[in-house]
């Protein structure tokens, strides 16, 4: 099955998406550099304990995108009102055309997840900094967004087939995701290495099979089976090829 041609695609975004998808990339940028200024001007935040709390941040940013990445691949219909286009058509095509992803540009790629950091962002103005305790919760928040902010940047650049040389240097020693790793994820069914803001948790989740037990208990709670709709969008593609490439 080799005609990209004709295999489903992302949805173009207008102009007024792109000028609020640029805006909240902006005002999320500009928000992160002044919660780390903050940080930095708080002499009590240096502490031995500061890089594990950081770390902490982090790996959370990188739990979260896996959940969120496994959610919608496994579970509800693109078809549904709201979210179904929005939200999970994007991942059924990102399966059937992976390189579609590398047409979409800075502000279509990072728009969305800058508008959800927004809210904590701001919510982070309301922790108090003069404690430790304080210093070290906003810290950890800062970090869990300086991570999960470019997630899908750095997903992105795991399927350039030539990223920028640091980008690189930095996939080829696993410190942001590689190629192979995420490569993983985009084989058949499609159901490992969901991580994609640093994908540092991939291997530990992969190991205890974190989400084939979650699938079962969600199966066991609601009846529904994991990844029906995106198995039923990968036939109706498949037979739409068909039909391309044999026309009666
Ligand atoms: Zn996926
Ligand atoms: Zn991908």
């Amino acid at each position: 099955m080799q005609i990209a041609s004709h295999l489903p695609a992302h949805d173009e975004i207008g102009w007024g998406q792109r000028l609020w998808e640029l805006s909240c990339i902006v005002v999320a940028a500009l928000l992160l550099v002044t919660h780390v200024m903050r940080l930095a001007e708080t002499s009590d935040i240096v502490t031995w304990w500061l890089p594990l709390v950081v770390a902490a941040g982090m790996l959370s940013a990188d739990f979260v995108s896996g959940m969120v990445h496994w959610t919608a691949d496994t579970w509800f219909e693109e078809t549904m009102p709201l979210l179904g286009r929005r939200f999970l058509r994007p991942f059924r095509v990102h399966h059937v055309n992976p390189d579609d992803f590398l047409r979409r540009n800075f502000i279509d790629t990072n728009g969305d997840v800058s508008m959800l950091c927004i809210p904590v962002l701001v919510a982070t103005f309301w922790i108090p900094l003069d404690s430790v305790a304080g210093q070290t919760c906003a810290a950890y928040v800062v970090a869990f967004c300086v991570a999960g902010v470019p997630t899908n940047q750095v997903h992105q650049w795991a399927h350039m087939p030539r990223p920028p040389r640091l980008v690189r240097w930095l996939q080829d020693r696993g410190i942001i995701l590689s190629r192979v790793a995420h490569g993983s994820h985009h084989r058949h069914p499609y159901a490992m290495n969901y991580c994609i803001a640093i994908g540092w948790l991939n291997g530990p989740l992969n190991t205890i099979n974190f989400f084939r037990h979650l699938e079962r208990l969600v199966t066991a709670v609601t009846g529904l089976q994991p990844r029906s709709d995106d198995t039923d969008f990968q036939a109706q593609v498949a037979s739409e090829q068909a039909v391309v490439s044999h026309p009666r």
